[in-house]
């Protein structure tokens, strides 16, 4: 296998947070440090595309292409992946070519990724894309299929102790991870997945076709996008400031910080009982937080 594990090479990590809201009820939470894995390739990006790498390998493609937003954390992954590993990559992005490039699109061409803009319409049009291409081996949106999942099931391997929990809490996209997460937790534990999309009602469906046996040990909360996906306030960005200070904990402003608000407001209320041990995924995707204004961070 050419295909270089990341994830083998380097520990993830469990960081234990100590906090009132969690003493008031007897709560223990610990966040699995994906983020530290690979600085690009972080988080679940990694672990999602890792069978994919492998199946362009094993199927003699030499290039990969897939689709993603000006910002998108799978865009960087996956060029810098395929870089690494000698693939061709091809970037389709919906919406207008942006003048000057997001750091997100300027990071991918500086990996040799050739970016295609299409517009909105065209873009919801995937699979008219894909036969306009020839030759590429495809990847879904956020790595969205059977293969992500595969990889994604493999996320709580990097946890030495997972049957002490009661609840692990992702942050969900496409739902390729949870849906990983869910075939590989245990039959005792509850799995939550925090939307990052506002009212996105297919995703229940979406991850339900994903997993190989049907569950029923997870539920999905919409309650926590803070007011749309990529969308933030002046008070989510004091959050993390205060995670940041408060427990040395960096997040993204897209997923793992509404995560984490989330992990909160779900304990303060009870949803998640007393004396609960709670695993919370931290998925990484900190390139993200370049988008933001200059100095809004505490950390970068
Ligand atoms: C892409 C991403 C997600 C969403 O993952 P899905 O598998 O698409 O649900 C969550 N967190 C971070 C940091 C991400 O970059």
């Amino acid at each position: 296998m050419i295909i270089q594990d990341h994830a083998k090479d380097r520990s993830a990590g469990v960081h234990p947070i100590t906090a009132g809201w969690l003493t008031d009820s007897e709560v223990m939470l610990d966040v699995l440090r994906l983020d530290k894995i690979h600085p690009v390739v972080s988080g679940n990006k990694w672990f999602k595309l890792k069978y994919y790498l492998e199946d362009v390998k094993n199927k003699k493609y030499s290039t990969i292409a897939t689709f993603g937003g000006a910002y998108s954390n799978h865009i960087a992954a996956t060029a810098y992946a395929c870089k690494e590993f000698g693939f061709k990559s091809v970037g389709v992005i919906r919406g207008e070519q942006p003048s000057p490039l997001s750091h997100t699109l300027n990071f991918a061409q500086e990996h040799e990724m050739e970016l295609m803009f299409v517009s909105r319409e065209d873009y919801r049009n995937r699979e008219v894309i894909k036969k306009s291409i020839n030759d590429v081996y495809w990847i879904d949106e956020g790595g969205y299929g059977a293969l992500g999942v595969k990889g994604a099931s493999e996320i709580l391997q990097h946890v030495h102790n997972l049957q002490e929990y009661s609840h692990v809490v992702t942050a969900v996209g496409t739902g390729t991870t949870l849906a990983g997460i869910i075939e590989a937790a245990l039959p005792h534990q509850q799995i939550i997945g925090v939307s990052a999309m506002k009212g996105n009602e297919a995703l229940s469906n979406r991850v339900n076709e994903l997993l190989i046996t049907p569950r029923s040990n997870f539920f999905i909360t919409h309650n926590y996008h803070v007011g749309g996906y990529a969308r933030y306030t002046k008070e989510l960005l004091i959050y993390m400031n205060e995670l940041w200070q408060q427990h040395n904990l960096p997040t993204d402003f897209v997923y793992t910080a509404k995560t984490f608000f989330a992990v909160q407001d779900l304990v303060e209320n009870k949803i998640i009982p007393c004396h609960s041990k709670v695993l919370m995924i931290h998925t990484g995707g900190l390139q993200g937080n370049l988008s933001l204004p200059y100095n809004a961070l505490l950390f970068s």
